[in-house]
């Protein structure tokens, strides 16, 4: 053994030895970079594929086309079957989103009304700002429930469709059950307040852990009939499960409002908090610059965060 050592067979299994641990070790790191890297670009260019879809689907109609280069021959798609749902379920007017109107805030309230939302309307009417509601059915059909949907419209505010039920397992199971519950929550609002509504937000936004496989279907379908959804780039945290204090829920609005040229608050009427906070919100929100207006069917909506399911 002492002999072996200091050999020239020893100095050749060393060197042997150091030759396979250089080309060992740097193909495995380079097996794992190009796994997470494949991954991450797979990640990318489905989410630029979605925006550039939701981006063809929300460009006007008028624009010119490309004449010079030969037309492809149009496919024979067979259309799905839930196309032909609820023939007036649509949009009163053609979809022309396309307005962005710089240090402007948008506060949006999800999933009421509530106890709360008269408190949120009287600060909104003090203020002289106005708001958009994105509404829920499921609970909220009583007598003074539905004067408050009618206080909504009548002060000036937008209103929104955000689901009946609000049940992610039910209303995200398919294409059909969010038509079905969507279709429900646009009955109720139209026949409370009068006003057909054309803005939705999806529960839990646009894309989440529920709608993961049919989200794209979902959108298309929406838009297809002519709604228009609108997700959020500035996030109270008011939502169950963040334990934030009126102070807490303004700093988590304005700390990151100051680089944004257009931003879609998400609140809560149903939130205490909320309706507490919401008068400082406005004031320091107005200290940065910025006017607020109500989300309308010409306002070009913020869409997909990657934001937690709290909406
Ligand atoms: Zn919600």
């Amino acid at each position: 053994m002492h002999g072996y050592i200091g050999s020239v067979r020893f100095f050749k299994n060393l060197i042997l030895l150091a030759v396979i641990v250089m080309i060992a070790v740097p193909s495995a790191f380079a097996g794992y970079y190009r796994h997470a890297y494949t991954r991450l670009k797979a990640e990318q260019t489905e989410t630029e594929e979605l925006h550039q879809d939701v981006e063809v689907l929300m460009q006007k109609e008028d624009e010119p086309q490309e004449s010079d280069e030969p037309q492809p021959e149009a496919l024979s798609v067979d259309v799905p079957e839930y196309q032909n749902l609820y023939p007036d379920f649509y949009a009163p007017q053609p979809l022309e989103a396309n307005e962005r109107v710089e240090n402007t805030i948008y506060l949006t309230f999800d999933d009421g009304p509530s106890e709360y939302t008269d408190k949120v309307l009287d600060t909104l009417a003090a203020k002289g700002v106005k708001g958009t509601f994105y509404l829920v059915g499921t609970g909220h059909t009583d007598a003074k429930s539905l004067e408050r949907m009618r206080r909504i419209v009548a002060e000036g505010h937008s209103i929104g469709m955000h689901s009946y039920t609000h049940d992610y397992n039910k209303i995200y199971s398919s294409v059909e059950a969010y038509l079905d519950d969507m279709y429900q929550i646009f009955t109720l609002i139209k026949e409370t307040t009068g006003v057909t509504p054309t803005l939705f937000r999806f529960p839990g936004g646009s894309i989440n852990s529920h709608n993961r496989g049919i989200y794209q279907e979902l959108t298309s379908e929406m838009l297809r009939r002519g709604f228009i959804p609108c997700d959020w780039n500035l996030s109270s945290g008011d939502a169950a499960g963040g334990h934030f204090t009126e102070a807490q829920l303004v700093q988590n609005v304005v700390g990151s409002a100051g680089g944004k040229k257009r931003g879609v608050v998400l609140m809560h009427d149903t939130k205490q908090t909320t309706a507490n906070a919401l008068g400082s919100l406005i004031d320091q929100l107005k200290a940065l610059g910025f006017d607020f207006a109500p989300l309308t069917v010409s306002t070009s909506p913020v869409l997909y965060t990657y934001e937690s399911n709290n909406g």
